[in-house]
């Protein structure tokens, strides 16, 4: 990361005074926050927060956009940085934020005003809202040169008290996990971003593979015949020659790390890891792929808190959280 990033506010340079102000709105599941900070010669100060960060404690992840105003002498420079940070004290939440922000203004020069590069930058991960408004039942191999057929995209689950269908709360999901990875300077490429789409399986994997992603994730939620089974699990390509077996052993790092990530910050019942070889999405994928299920729609109790905004809030920082673990970006 530090190869990426300019001198910040070299001193020799004479004329050059770098103020950096940085205006963070928190914005947190219950309330919000705000922070002025200003950043001088590498010295910041914490002008101003409110509320009192104490009071949007344990609220957990949080997306925090700041704005940044670089005034160098000779060639003002306004930029617009919208940051994500997860953080469980919101007083941390705010330094890291700051601290952020002065890094990418750092990276700012006159020449090139927004090339704010970070090693995040140069990081691609693929989101794949699973399923879509209608299934596809025609059949596609499970895996390059297979006789095995699956049905190419099948119709999820639904919420048992909410109606929601999966592909609908998978995608609000992936939607906000875009924006947070973005914020961090991660490029996103979607599967989708609408609902009426006809993309199988084997070619949701195939753009994760053109995409070079770092890292391809498939969000689901998950359905039982049993209204009383809830929690989460993180599914991940079992190893098969000449199919998935460059791609297993970190697949499944990446899966242990969203695990452990989704039950810490849900509260959900750890349902740990899954290895599956009948995956269609895993076993064309050429890229390390895990498959969050995050909770299960046909639990009554998890169903009404998987459409609470507070509760996707969670999921999502958690999933961005250990991607980015994952990707080396933090
Ligand atoms: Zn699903």
């Amino acid at each position: 990361m530090s190869k990426q990033i300019h001198p910040p506010l070299r001193a020799g340079r004479r004329g050059l005074i770098l103020v950096v102000i940085v205006l963070a709105l928190v914005v947190a599941g219950s309330g919000a926050a705000f922070a002025l900070a200003s950043s001088h010669k590498g010295k910041t100060t914490l002008i101003k927060s409110t509320p009192a960060p104490a009071s949007v404690a344990d609220t957990g992840p949080t997306t925090a956009q700041a704005l940044v105003a670089t005034t160098p002498q000779t060639s003002p420079t306004t930029q617009v940085l919208t940051l994500a940070v997860t953080a469980k004290n919101p007083r941390q939440m705010i330094i890291d934020a700051s601290a952020s922000a002065i890094v990418a203004a750092a990276t700012l020069s006159p020449a090139s005003p927004v090339q704010a590069t970070a090693a995040a930058l140069q990081k691609v991960v693929c989101i794949d809202p699973g399923h879509q408004a209608h299934p596809d039942l025609t059949l596609e191999p499970i895996g390059p040169g297979s006789k095995e057929m699956k049905p190419k995209v099948e119709a999820g689950t639904r919420g048992v008290v909410t109606g929601v269908p999966e592909s609908q709360l998978v995608l609000t999901i992936a939607l906000k996990l875009r924006a947070v990875l973005e914020a961090h300077g991660v490029k996103v490429v979607m599967t989708r971003t609408t609902q009426n789409v006809d993309i199988s399986n084997s070619q949701r994997a195939q753009i994760a593979n053109a995409a070079h992603a770092n890292l391809f994730v498939r969000i689901h939620a998950n359905g039982n015949s049993d209204e009383s089974i809830h929690g989460s699990e993180v599914l991940y390509p079992s190893s098969i020659k000449g199919w998935t077996d460059t791609i297993a052993a970190p697949s499944k790092r990446a899966a242990s790390l969203a695990e452990q990530d989704l039950v810490a910050a849900t509260g959900a019942r750890n349902l740990g890891l899954v290895a599956r070889g009948d995956i269609t999405g895993f076993n064309w994928s050429k890229v390390p792929v895990i498959l969050p299920e995050v909770g299960f729609m046909t639990n009554p109790n998890e169903d009404r808190l998987m459409e609470t905004s507070a509760y996707q809030t969670k999921i999502v920082g958690t999933l961005a959280q250990a991607i980015l673990t994952f990707i080396g970006v933090r």
